[in-house]
């Protein structure tokens, strides 16, 4: 169903903050130096990632069922998320998007959707092995590609040797 006047503004605050948040992490991690994936390519409107959106949650949420129920209450207020799966090893909730239309594969209310919708895959960016949808347009960057191609480039394997495995360690 798409959202209402109250639902965009109230949206768009939590948007703003977690925009805040992750901006302050991402620039702290820059600042620090640490590798990280580049993201290249650009989003091809396949609509994957709205099959199943999932959420990676914290450990508190984990242990305490009161804050869990708070949080997944505000995820099928608030976002129109519903939980279809839930696995503590993980510890990621996957819901069913209120707002997705399979047929079409379009969102009924893009303008206000949440702010993981708009960053993604850019949070997978962090794990060591990032793992995209097949079809997502977009493609993790090794920090040190460049050079890693260099270095492949000197090893005397085969042109399609080495592009299967530039695209294997991420460096294309
Ligand atoms: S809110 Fe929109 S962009 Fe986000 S998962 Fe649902 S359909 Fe996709
Ligand atoms: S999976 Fe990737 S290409 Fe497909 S809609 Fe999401 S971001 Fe865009």
């Amino acid at each position: 169903m798409t959202d209402g006047l109250l639902l965009r503004v109230l949206k768009a605050v939590v948007r703003a903050a977690w925009a805040l948040e992750y901006g302050v992490r991402r620039g702290a991690r820059r600042l620090a130096r640490r590798p990280a994936y580049a993201l290249a390519g650009a989003c091809g409107g396949c609509a994957r990632c709205c099959e199943k959106p999932t959420i990676a949650a914290g450990p508190i949420l984990w242990r305490l069922p009161w804050s869990r129920r708070v949080f997944l209450a505000w995820q099928r207020r608030v976002n129109g998320f519903a939980l279809v799966e839930a696995d503590p090893t993980m510890r990621t909730f996957a819901f069913r998007c209120g707002h997705f239309d399979w047929a079409t594969r379009r969102c009924d209310s893009y303008a206000s959707r949440p702010f993981m919708c708009r960053d993604y895959p850019r949070a997978l960016l962090d794990q060591p092995w990032p793992e995209l949808f097949p079809t997502c347009g977009y493609r993790p960057l090794a920090p040190n590609a460049a050079a890693a191609r260099e270095a492949l480039a000197r090893t005397g394997l085969s042109e399609a040797e080495r592009e299967a495995l530039e695209r294997k360690m991420f460096l294309r």
